[in-house]
């Protein structure tokens, strides 16, 4: 696409649910809904703004090589991806949820994660896990899992998980419960710093536009 086009990465389901709204503020609809086509690239009423819908962990990988000028990707990818490149403007408040670390009920937690201990923990977050536990002194054998961590407590794999807990629903219908809060997320704004500079006049709009509705939200 010409300089004078923008490329936007999002991932589907929730954060591409909540993103409608900012985009349409920003006088941006998309010509399909992602969740109804198997198409990666979607346009939108503007000729030179399309969508290319990726997995969230793959946001700001697209973003950080210029493939997407800016995307939406949620605070737990961009702490792992460990944001090279990228340009972070806005805190969008979407997808809001916490990092927590969860046990089966009736594992005891304070004791087993007492300074010098040793815990097994199954996430898909290796980074955030090492650091919350190597900051409280406890030793981890880290399993990576790409999804449904839930399960690994319940059939002996792991100890604890760490993973993202909204309403608590997924813990309770698993029987476990959460026992310690790692850190707030949601979703944020990433700008590709390059095209920052050379689109400036493209995105500098779209970012005032999206600013605009997360101050009105949270007046
Ligand atoms: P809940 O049952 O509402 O607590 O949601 C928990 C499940 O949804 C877990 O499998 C989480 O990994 C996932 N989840 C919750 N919030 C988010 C989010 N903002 N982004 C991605 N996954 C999430």
């Amino acid at each position: 696409m010409s300089d004078q086009s923008l490329t936007i990465a999002l991932s589907k389901g929730r954060i591409f649910e909540e993103t409608l709204p900012l985009l349409a503020a920003a006088g941006i609809v998309p010509a399909e809904e992602p969740e109804k086509s198997r198409k990666l690239i979607i346009g939108t009423n503007h000729d030179n703004i399309r969508l290319v819908i990726v997995r969230a962990t793959d946001v700001p990988t697209y973003v950080q090589y210029g493939a997407a000028d800016f995307g939406i990707a949620g605070k737990d990818v961009l702490i792992e991806h460990g944001g090279d490149g990228l340009y972070q403007p806005l805190d969008l408040q979407i997808a809001q949820c916490r990092m927590m670390v969860a046990v089966r009920k009736g594992f005891d937690y304070a004791a087993a994660s007492q300074p010098g201990s040793r815990l097994r923990i199954a996430t898909k977050y290796p980074d955030i896990a090492a650091e919350h536990f190597a900051a409280k002194g406890v030793h981890v054998d880290i399993i990576k899992l790409y999804g449904s961590m839930e399960l690994a407590p319940l059939v002996g794999l792991s100890d604890a998980i760490v993973d993202l807990v909204s309403t608590g629903n997924t813990l309770k219908a698993n029987d476990l419960e959460a026992v310690e809060h790692i850190v707030d997320i949601s979703s944020r704004l990433v700008v590709n710093k390059a095209a920052l500079k050379t689109k400036h006049a493209l995105i500098e709009p779209i970012i005032r536009a999206f600013a605009g509705v997360v101050q009105a939200e949270g007046a």
